[in-house]
């Protein structure tokens, strides 16, 4: 069968946005999901396949469930006071300034975009 179901921001990406050798092969090697983040990316912030692996985080259920993994992933709550850590205002903070989010259009969560 192939892949007869591109849509069109995945259309527009391949004919404009692969612009160089290694975006072509960040775009042939990605799999489905891969692919419409890639072209998802390039829909809204005219992102190629190769900048994207910068800035995209990965999806997450939502904002909050990204800033507690980026918690955890640092470290910096391994004492006693990690029970007095406010999650709400690090996840605003995160969202103020560094980080946003978009709807993923294929797996339903929310992907979370790095700014540069
Ligand atoms: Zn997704």
């Amino acid at each position: 069968m192939g892949n007869t179901t591109l849509t069109r921001m995945e259309t527009t990406l391949i004919r404009y946005g692969l612009e160089t050798y290694q975006d072509v092969i960040d775009f042939n090697r990605a799999d489905e999901h891969a692919k419409a983040i890639f072209s998802q990316l390039f829909d809204a912030y005219a992102e190629t396949p190769s900048q994207s692996y910068y800035t995209y985080q990965g999806c997450y259920k939502s904002e909050e469930e990204f800033a507690a993994d980026l918690v955890n992933e640092i470290g910096i709550l391994e004492s006693d006071w990690s029970n007095y850590f406010d999650y709400d205002k690090w996840t605003n903070d995160l969202f103020e300034r560094d980080y946003t989010s978009l709807d993923c259009r294929k797996c339903d969560e929310v992907m979370i975009v790095r700014y540069e």
